[in-house]
């Protein structure tokens, strides 16, 4: 099976400092994958690399075989197909509906459709009926929801997340993680980095630890 990203000798630095030094790692379709290590391993810096925005100081990625030549039109049909979620997200002081439909309408998707598409992604993320909330005035872990919600609708293979439940309360953990199943149905590759010790295991994904920008 071709990987679906690989990574060799991957490196990236911030003014002479060393965030990340990977020298071989790869990525295989349809999994979930979780990065562990204590803040400043380089875990935001590997996932801004897999969602190509970010370069490598020196290496080479592959996105499904092909390296990564980072050449414009290359970036944005990759981009297309993966997509990073923030730690906290940015939400318009808006309806969630106008938070989703957004993309869309840029996208040329005539209203109907749009329509469709909310009603079916918020059952997916567990938020039926949150159409006509303010999308700032939710919950933390409602508003991680509504940016996978949003993310999901742009349709991607791979799903990319820094540290989704680094702003939730225990119960918006629980359903952030009764969520990750649900979104691997979706044929979709996940690649999270994580504070939740434990998480990853309950979830039976695979595990990359990491510490000093390098794998441990
Ligand atoms: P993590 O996500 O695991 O907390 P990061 O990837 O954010 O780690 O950071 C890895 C290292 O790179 C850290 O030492 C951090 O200080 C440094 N770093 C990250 N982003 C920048 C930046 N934009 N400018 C300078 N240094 C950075």
């Amino acid at each position: 099976m071709t990987s679906l990203f690989s990574l060799r000798n991957v490196h990236k630095s911030y003014n002479g400092q060393v965030a990340l030094n990977i020298d071989e790692l790869d990525f295989m379709p349809r999994r979930i994958y979780s990065l562990v290590g204590p803040n400043g391993c380089g875990k935001s810096t590997l996932l801004q690399i897999l969602a190509l925005l970010l370069k490598p100081t020196a290496g080479e990625l592959f996105y499904r075989g092909q390296a990564i030549a980072w050449k414009r039109r290359e970036l944005q049909n990759v981009r297309r197909e993966v997509t990073l979620v923030h730690q906290s997200p940015y939400l318009f002081h808006r309806s969630v509906r106008y938070n989703l439909a957004y993309g869309m309408k840029l996208r040329g998707i005539a209203e109907q459709e749009q329509g469709e598409r909310i009603a079916r992604i918020l059952e997916l993320v567990g938020l039926t009926g949150f159409e006509d909330r303010n999308a700032r005035e939710l919950s933390g872990g409602e508003q991680q929801r509504v940016a996978i919600a949003r993310a999901l609708l742009l349709r991607p293979r791979v799903l990319l997340l820094d540290e989704p439940t680094s702003n939730m309360d225990k119960k918006s953990i629980d359903e952030f993680d009764a969520l990750l199943p649900i979104l691997m149905e979706q044929d979709l590759t996940i690649i999270q980095a994580t504070h939740q010790p434990d998480q990853p295991q309950r979830l039976g994904s695979a595990i990359i630890g990491m510490d000093l920008g390098r794998l441990v």
